[in-house]
């Protein structure tokens, strides 16, 4: 038996002939949006777009416009023929590949900026960052023109960042938000654990280990101020350098909640700590 492969396009124009074609069957298209180094966690993306589409469409793009210059672009781990394995498993219909130019023509001048959602934490400790995935986002959304795309809730921030700019730029697609999927000890997965030394590994179990005691913490009427206080304590003792943020927010405009017990808000805790060189990034449901 032969492995499974997916096609793999690079141009907008090859994208926009294959997505054209199965609309114009009557399929739905759901795009799932990457940056490659693939992982269980963009995997479960992919499945839930077959679950609501007749056809899924994975990009990979490490997007030069969301990384400031001090930050990973060029160490951001690649490797496209992995990737390609990957979604053929599951069974994707498409693999959009573009390299930089294709993506940003000579003299490319426009970024989606947006205000509020995207201002406080990923927003505060990254400037350049929601400017770039916006925009890049709303390129891949005009050029696949899909029914729905699937985004994972482990980057709440971005997901609420990218239904405010459909909302607001009246682009016709759908967003879903996807679970975050775990190993086995509760760290999210991310193409950035790869980073992580063995010992950084063993430790990262803290991150997620702290959110959820804060989280229930809260959810059992405890102050917001106190249950944050503890998490960042707790990420410290484990090894942590540096923590960003700990902070307990509205789960739909991300304003903060607290610093008292919260009452009637559907809350959501959001996390940024740095383990050594890597910076690691979780949240989940308050309640
Ligand atoms: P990335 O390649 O890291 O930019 O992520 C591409 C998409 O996969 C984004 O919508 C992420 O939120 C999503 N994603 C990344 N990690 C996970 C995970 N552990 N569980 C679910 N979705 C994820």
């Amino acid at each position: 038996m032969t492995a499974p492969t997916v096609k793999i396009v690079r141009t907008v124009a090859e994208l926009r002939a294959q997505v054209g074609a199965w609309k114009a069957a009557g399929e739905r298209v759901a795009l799932i949006p990457t940056m490659g180094a693939l992982h269980e966690g963009h995997l479960s993306l992919v499945r839930l777009g077959q679950k609501r589409a007749r056809r899924t469409v994975a990009s990979v793009f490490v997007n030069p416009r969301q990384f400031a210059p001090h930050e990973d672009f060029d160490a951001y781990p690649r490797g496209e023929a992995r990737d390609a394995e990957l979604l053929a498993s599951v069974g994707c219909d498409l693999m959009f590949a573009p390299d930089v130019a294709e993506m940003y023509a000579p003299g490319f001048s426009t970024t989606v900026n947006l205000t509020g959602v995207s201002e406080p934490l990923e927003g505060a400790a990254r400037p350049l960052f929601f400017g770039g995935v916006a925009t890049v986002v709303t390129k891949l959304l005009n050029q696949a023109q899909p029914d729905l795309a699937v985004f994972g809730e482990k980057d709440y921030q971005q997901l609420q960042v990218i239904k405010r700019v459909v909302r607001d730029l009246d682009i016709p697609v759908e967003i879903v938000g996807a679970p975050t999927a775990r190993a086995d000890d509760g760290l999210a997965l991310s193409s950035r654990n790869a980073y992580l030394s063995p010992e950084e590994r063993a430790a990262a179990v803290a991150l997620p280990d702290a959110m959820k005691a804060a989280a229930k913490a809260v959810a059992e009427g405890g102050r917001v101020d106190e249950a944050e206080a503890r998490a960042v304590a707790a990420l410290t003792a484990a090894g942590f350098r540096q923590v960003d943020y700990v902070d307990v927010r509205d789960a739909d405009d991300l304003s903060r909640l607290g610093p008292g017990p919260i009452t009637g808000a559907k809350g959501r805790i959001l996390v940024a700590a740095w383990l050594g060189k890597t910076r690691l990034i979780d949240n989940m449901a308050v309640g």
